[in-house]
């Protein structure tokens, strides 16, 4: 928790502009893509963790973490799930004589261990960067020896702001070595990658099924559903579908550039979007028809379903904090369950991904980037939701508010959560985390309830306890009107062009 001392502080300056709620007229965005304030506590990770985020799913190849083994363990667990990795382990004499030869090392016993891996990946940490291994150079040499592509990932922690830096090395790496490999062969007139897709309690299969059922081949799932074989072919395909916009447009644009592969954007969150994403793919392959019939099969299955829950989810309040996959997609899919959003955050949003938010909320929502836990302490306390959806570490906080917990989007939620079988078990898990029964025994702190006549009321919104620290309106971001720089210390202000 930041425990700021004065609202002159430094953090809490860098900080207030990170905030904005959004207000009639032009859009005001929230401060982001800075690196995070000294102080802040921030709950981003590093750009080694944002490789591991892409590429943990490629179960087909080694994966080697070049550092100390802390870095190893720390990218071992993705999305709530262990992967296999090797590390190099280093320690103090290799970081002072150079980590190479325990590279090579690893290497070969990793290939002795998994001698039908069909690549390698090698990470780059903070300590082996800064040492200036020369792992490019070592990963060529050992190539011929090994016999399979050795791909250096160029990404140790401290490269760029956040993770979403790391998700962009380890596409970049995909695309220069693996990508095109394969011979560009006939491509069929229904063939499509998915990319920006990662298998949550298996969304990948969800998706191809609803595409197989429209008579369209998926052929690699960007990197939820990908191998060897699926990679090297990415290049031919008639079709990218992308699906999480912050993560995947890269590579979307990319294959667009290198080889004249169309994209759309999609998404299967919600049958709303759901509907019109099929539409979408329907019209630019000529599979109207096929779309239209999954649409009205796939809704018929799930409308006693969504009976039963949505007449209790109407007017519910919810707020979301996760990385920034999917953000405007869950909004508009909780809009779908007449429930309304009183906050959203993310760790590592862009302007993009702001911008799409901030056009999909309502009035009066507020949207905050890179938030620590002491800021969701004090949105939860102000704001009351009924519901919280976010990842784990989210999970206690919001318990000890009394507020329902939902975790989204991770391997240990209820999902999947895509397409319409995917929309009632998210439906089904709102439900349960506003209805739990345990909310009607909690005691809640008197403090922390809205209702309790007792509470004290905050001072401020970066809050401040100091006597000396005059009380502020829970105002936290001003729009000036007409004027640009909007935010009481200028978030960024931009016309909807
Ligand atoms: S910040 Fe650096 S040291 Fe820490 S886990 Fe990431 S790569 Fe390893």
């Amino acid at each position: 928790m930041i425990a700021m001392s004065c609202r002159n502080s430094e953090t809490y300056m860098c900080r207030e502009a990170h905030l904005v709620q959004k207000r009639k007229g032009g859009i005001t965005l929230p401060l982001c893509s800075r690196p995070s304030a000294p102080g802040e506590i921030t709950q981003r990770s590093c750009a080694f963790y944002g490789a591991r985020w892409m590429l943990a799913p490629l179960e087909d190849a080694i994966h080697i973490v070049h550092g100390p083994v802390g870095c190893a363990y720390y990218g071992g667990t993705v999305r709530g799930r262990s992967f296999r990795v090797f590390s190099t382990a280093l320690e103090e004499k290799d970081i002072v004589f150079g980590g190479g030869k325990r590279l090579i090392r690893t290497l070969k016993e990793a290939k002795a261990i998994m001698p039908h891996a069909r690549y390698i990946f090698v990470y780059a940490t903070c300590s082996t960067a800064i040492i200036g291994d020369d792992i490019d150079s070592i990963c060529k040499k050992m190539e011929k020896e090994l016999g399979c592509p050795v791909i250096f990932v160029n990404c140790p922690g401290f490269k760029g702001d956040s993770q979403a830096s790391g998700h962009r090395i380890a596409f970049e790496s995909l695309l220069n070595r693996l990508i095109g490999q394969g011979q560009r062969t006939e491509v069929g007139n229904y063939d499509v990658n998915i990319i920006g897709d990662y298998n949550i309690n298996g969304e990948s299969m969800v998706l191809k099924s609803l595409l197989e059922k429209m008579g369209i081949r998926v052929r690699c799932i960007f990197t939820g559903h990908a191998d060897y074989e699926g990679i090297i072919a990415a290049h031919r395909v008639r079709l990218n579908l992308l699906v999480c916009q912050s993560s995947g447009r890269f590579l979307a644009e990319a294959l667009q550039k290198r080889y004249g592969i169309a994209y759309l954007k999609v998404t299967f969150l919600g049958p709303s979007q759901t509907m019109a994403s099929l539409r979408k793919i329907g019209q630019f392959l000529g599979l109207e028809r096929e779309a239209e019939r999954v649409i009205a099969t796939g809704y018929k299955a799930i409308k006693p379903g969504l009976d039963r829950f949505l007449p209790k989810l109407r007017g519910k309040r919810a707020a979301l904090f996760f990385g920034a996959a999917r953000m405007a997609s869950l909004i508009k899919a909780l809009d779908d369950m007449g429930t309304e959003v009183v906050f959203t955050g993310s760790q590592f949003g862009d302007l993009t991904t702001y911008k799409e938010t901030w056009q999909t909320v309502n009035p009066g929502t507020y949207i905050i980037d890179d938030a620590s836990e002491h800021d969701l302490e004090h949105l939860l306390d102000e704001l009351r939701p009924d519901v919280f959806m976010g990842g784990i570490k989210e999970q206690s906080l919001s318990h000890k508010f009394g507020i329902g917990f939902c975790l989204f989007p991770q391997l240990k939620c209820a999902g999947p959560y895509v397409g319409f079988q995917g929309f009632l078990n998210f439906a089904s898990s709102v439900h349960n985390a506003v209805y739990a029964p345990v909310w009607k025994f909690a005691k809640l702190n008197p403090n922390s309830s809205p209702h309790s006549a007792d509470r004290k009321p905050r001072k401020s919104w970066f809050s401040c306890h100091c006597e000396a620290c005059p009380p502020v309106p829970f105002v936290p971001s001003l729009q000036l009107p007409g004027k640009p720089g909007v935010g009481r210390r200028g978030g960024t202000t931009e016309a909807i062009s």
